[in-house]
């Protein structure tokens, strides 16, 4: 299954574990596991809190001090930096089913990572 995602700012983590779980759901499986997969160089996912908005804004935060939008970068684009942060965090994710949902911990989620926004952008969702 392919999801559309449309990211409104230049860099944001976006929790798209419902939509993960609205994917279960409608696969009408109990068990199993799920792949997350983002087709993008310059976004990535990752697992984070999800309680506590503030987390993922000190990642970003922390992410754009290591790796300033301004750098000593060779890539002609201009955007290395979120070529570098997508790197980090990954291009796809592998979560478990248990009961028909996503079986996260307590306070995990899944995070779609913009980091050279605003676009359009993809998820793959395979579920087994
Ligand atoms: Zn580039």
């Amino acid at each position: 299954m392919e999801y559309i995602i449309k990211t409104t700012k230049d860099q944001e983590f976006i929790d798209i574990t419902p939509i993960i779980n609205e994917a279960i759901r409608k696969k009408k499986i109990e068990e199993g596991i799920v792949v997350v997969f983002v087709p993008h160089t310059t976004a990535g996912i990752t697992i984070n809190e999800n309680a506590d908005p503030t987390v993922v804004e000190d990642i970003l935060m922390m992410l754009n001090k290591v790796f300033p939008l301004e750098g000593d970068y060779r890539h002609l684009e201009g955007n290395s930096h979120a070529h570098i942060k997508a790197s980090l965090m990954g291009s796809s994710c592998s979560l478990i089913i248990r009961n028909g949902k996503l079986r996260l911990g307590t306070w995990q989620g899944v995070y779609f990572c913009e980091f050279d926004g605003p676009r359009t952008r993809k998820i793959y969702i395979d579920i087994r």
